[in-house]
């Protein structure tokens, strides 16, 4: 890392977070520089199942309702041209998501939403016995009431990080990976950069998108933003003929891949750091996706994961300017960080290129924590 010249932006963490804005910015002719302290797609980032579904549990106003409808009608134009620049197909299939629901308060749950969401002019239809089972052979026969969403997709989220590496880089941006962060440059109360070790990086803005370890890049005088890891245990079957849409039942979620595996998702537990898979996580995900698709049970067990959501204290991301002139936050995605991914470059973009975002960041504002101790800032209910 010897004599270096001054970038025009850092992005500190190669999350899909990072990495898609690390493209953006190069694409607008921006000097790039990304830092990454394992591989690029190391964390939660491959983790996920790639769901793209804002409306799978929109059942009333939601504060990223817009955002998560936004990202997704970007999704077919992100995936293809990343699969252009980079020569990787990141597998967008949009056949549509399937939320099943067993006894009555789950069935009016989906009637709710089903009506709510027509309310905004949505896509969800309602469908029951021999038209459920039309669309998906494969349910177990006690399930007999869903809600469909034809615009609610997914993608192969491991193939999408790999493709934004590659189109990031060919678009000018460095990849620095094996290269841990560990303080904010700040120079009269502005973020001029990033240290490693005894080394200093300058850059005209620094983007701190380092998922759930965001809140340990500190500088001087920047309050810093409460971040912490939500583990979620994911199990993949497979190679399995069913099921053929992504299934979302109340006790896991289902998302089948083009080549034949299904992930099982997932747990959302406190645990620190630590990114073990438990017997109890890995039976109740099994047990719950035999009960939805029953022919589940004689699949190969493929294997089993584990990834740490990053979040924010209330559960929203954060993404905006940052305490300090200079610093800019792109983290907190929770549980949605592949769907949000697009529309968090397109804005963070925005901003470094001194455009106006074009939405209204003040629910996702990054000085909403400023002062409060890290326990404080997180809001009863949220793990
Ligand atoms: C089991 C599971 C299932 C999920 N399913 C879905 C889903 O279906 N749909 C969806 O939209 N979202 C899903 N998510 C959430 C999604 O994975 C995350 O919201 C998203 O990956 C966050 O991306 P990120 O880039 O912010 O974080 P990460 O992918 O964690 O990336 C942050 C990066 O920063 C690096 N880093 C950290 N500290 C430093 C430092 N000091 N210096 C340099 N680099 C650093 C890390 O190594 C890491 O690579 C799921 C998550 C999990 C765990």
């Amino acid at each position: 890392m010897g004599n270096r010249p001054v970038d025009d932006v850092i992005v500190v963490g190669g999350g899909i977070i990072g990495l898609s804005i690390a493209r953006e910015a190069a694409r607008s002719r921006l000097r790039v520089r990304l830092f990454e302290k394992g591989k690029v797609g190391c964390e939660a980032s491959s983790a996920a199942a790639g769901l793209l579904g804002p409306q799978i549990d929109l059942e009333s106003g939601d504060p990223l309702q817009a955002l998560g409808l936004a990202s997704r009608d970007l999704f077919p134009g992100f995936a293809r041209s990343v699969a252009e620049e980079s020569g990787l197909d990141p597998c967008l299939l949009e056949q549509g998501t399937l939320v099943l629901s067993r006894g009555a308060a789950e069935i009016e749950a989906i009637d709710r939403q089903a009506a709510f969401q027509r309310s905004l002019g949505l896509q969800a239809e309602r469908v029951g016995g021999e038209a459920l089972r039309r669309l998906e052979p494969s349910l177990n026969p006690d399930l007999t009431e869903g809600l469909y969403l034809p615009r609610d997709w997914s993608v192969d989220n491991v193939l999408l990080v790999e493709g934004l590496g590659l189109a990031a880089a060919r678009a000018g941006a460095r990849l620095e990976e094996g290269a841990r962060i560990d303080r904010l440059l700040v120079e009269s109360g502005r973020v001029t950069g990033v240290g490693a070790g005894g080394e200093s990086f300058r850059a005209g803005a620094v983007v701190i998108a380092a998922g759930a370890w965001s809140q340990e890049i500190l500088g001087a005088g920047v309050s810093p933003l409460p971040t912490h890891p939500v583990r979620g245990q994911m199990v993949c079957l497979g190679p399995s003929a069913v099921p053929v849409h992504p299934l979302h039942a109340a006790a896991c979620y289902l998302v089948p891949r083009r080549d034949g595996r299904v992930l099982v998702g997932s747990t959302m537990e406190r645990a620190g750091f630590e990114k073990r898979v438990t017997a109890a996580g890995l039976s109740t995900l099994a047990a719950a996706a035999i009960a939805v698709v029953p022919a589940l049970a004689g699949a190969p067990f493929h294997s089993a994961w584990a990834g740490l959501r990053p979040a924010c204290g209330d559960g929203l991301p954060a993404i905006g300017p940052g305490g300090a002139p200079g610093l800019i936050y792109a983290c907190g995605h929770l549980r949605n960080g592949i769907l949000l991914a697009p529309i968090t470059a397109q804005v963070v973009g925005r901003l470094l290129r001194g455009e106006d975002p074009g939405i209204d960041l003040g629910r996702f504002d990054p000085r909403r924590f400023a002062g409060a101790a890290p326990s404080a800032a997180v809001a009863p209910g949220w793990p």
